[in-house]
């Protein structure tokens, strides 16, 4: 296993696009019409636990999901169940069968016990806790949280991730700027669940004033973890081996650390000390597409189009378009604007549509090489990949892509670099 050097590349402000959206406070939206929750987290299908005609409270559960991560779906509004199997497109750029929920506006709450003394909570009560208010890892990966503080590897260090390097989105930056201290509370609550000695914020170094802010609250336990503003600086493999020393092939425990993103965080310190489900989220609405790009505080459940129309719509002169749900770089790419919040949806980015050539050249620039973060020669794998050589493509060692994106972001030929790479590491991985 080789360790990581300090590689990324960096995006300059003109390019990172965080401008369009971080200064501006967030557009509050908790009052849709309907919402549709989808019934599939990390592509594993989950079950209803309602049907049409139910009147359903904010906070109840309504579906679960039913693997060996089980963890529950609550409804994010109260109303009426309308359709169980209503068709949404998601994040994952797939429809997918959603609840729908008409909107009552009555806001009525389903029962919650908060807990008297979160003092006296076990390491137990808190795993509970959190696995029964549905948090899961909001940077995206949908994991549920709870799963990671359950392991019996010894855990000495809580990463907690505020980097949020990818260009555009500042969804993370906005909500640590108003509960900054839910974070570090919730950062408290992770490391009594999963027995850690220490907790480590990781942040950009660029963000001064936050910084200042952290160093004024932090306790004997936490320390803060500057990092450079390059991308993918937040890169979970990065930091870990960064602040540990050590590497690792699988999962973070391995090297004794647990990384969870700022988000979620903030959503543990809300279902520790309110009881308070996973039903709302802030989401970047961003791009050239958008007339006032911003952060929109939302309810988990509610359509991008009701959003994008409540926050002042479309850029004029914009002619077709396409969204991407995500960042740029690791993003889904989608046609439509009927999309859902899901839980861990971070941004949509509303760019026009560029004509691409089809199957551009590459004009040899070698910058695909330069950037890679693991050193990888993302042209020379997308051709051995194309002439078959599956001998020659393991010498590429395509499987420690970490699928960043940035070689097609920065490929002045517009190839899908990282999709060639991918299709490679599969083959490569398939192969064993
Ligand atoms: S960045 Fe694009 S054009 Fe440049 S060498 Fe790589 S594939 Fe070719
Ligand atoms: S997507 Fe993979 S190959 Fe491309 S720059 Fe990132 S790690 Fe390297």
């Amino acid at each position: 296993m080789f360790f990581i050097k300090s590689k990324g590349t960096h995006l300059p402000e003109h390019r990172g696009h965080k401008e369009l959206s971080q200064n501006k406070p967030p557009f509050i939206y908790l009052k849709p019409e309907d919402v549709y929750i989808p019934l599939i987290e990390q592509g594993t299908p989950c079950e209803a636990k309602v049907k049409v005609g139910d009147r359903v409270k904010v906070g109840q559960v309504i579906a679960e999901r039913t693997d060996r991560f089980s963890i529950p779906l609550h409804a994010s509004i109260s109303g009426e169940v309308v359709a169980v199997t209503q068709r949404m497109w998601h994040a994952s750029g797939r429809m997918v069968p959603c609840i729908q929920i008409k909107n009552d506006f009555q806001e009525t709450k389903a029962e919650t016990i908060k807990p008297n003394n979160v003092e006296a909570l076990s390491r137990e009560d808190i795993i509970n806790i959190v696995r029964e208010c549905g948090v899961v890892g909001l940077g995206g990966s949908g994991f549920p949280a709870y799963v990671k503080y359950k392991t019996k590897t010894p855990i000495d260090v809580i990463i907690i991730n505020a980097v949020e390097c990818e260009p555009y989105i500042t969804a993370d930056y906005v909500l640590i700027k108003k509960h900054l201290d839910e974070m570090l509370r919730g950062a408290e609550y992770i490391r009594r669940a999963a027995r850690a000695n220490r907790i480590v914020i990781a942040i950009k170094e660029y963000k001064r004033e936050l910084i200042e802010k952290i160093q004024l609250r932090l306790t004997d336990k936490m320390t803060i973890y500057p990092v450079k503003d390059v991308y993918p600086a937040g890169w979970e493999k990065y930091l870990v081996q960064h602040i540990t020393g050590k590497t690792y092939k699988g999962l973070p425990a391995e090297a004794g650390a647990v990384v969870n993103n700022s988000g979620t965080a903030i959503a543990v310190c809300h279902a520790v000390e309110d009881n308070m489900p996973l039903m709302e989220k802030m989401v970047t609405i961003t791009g050239k597409g958008i007339k006032d790009p911003i952060n929109v505080y939302t309810k988990v459940g509610t359509k991008i189009n009701d959003i994008i129309e409540a926050i002042g719509g479309y850029s004029d002169d914009l002619e077709d378009t396409y969204f991407i749900a995500g960042g740029p770089m690791t993003g889904v790419a989608l046609k439509f604007d009927t999309l859902v919040v899901n839980r861990c949806l971070s941004s949509v980015i509303v760019m026009p549509k560029e004509v691409r050539k089809i199957n551009p050249e590459c004009m040899g620039c070698g910058k695909c090489n330069e950037v890679c973060p693991v050193f990888l020669a993302p042209i020379q794998i997308k051709e051995a990949l194309a002439s078959n050589d599956i001998e020659l493509l393991k010498t590429y060692k395509p499987e420690l892509c970490m699928e960043c994106g940035l070689c097609s972001y920065l490929c002045p030929s517009r190839i899908e670099l990282t999709d060639h790479v991918a299709k490679a590491k599969k083959k490569v991985l398939g192969s064993r």
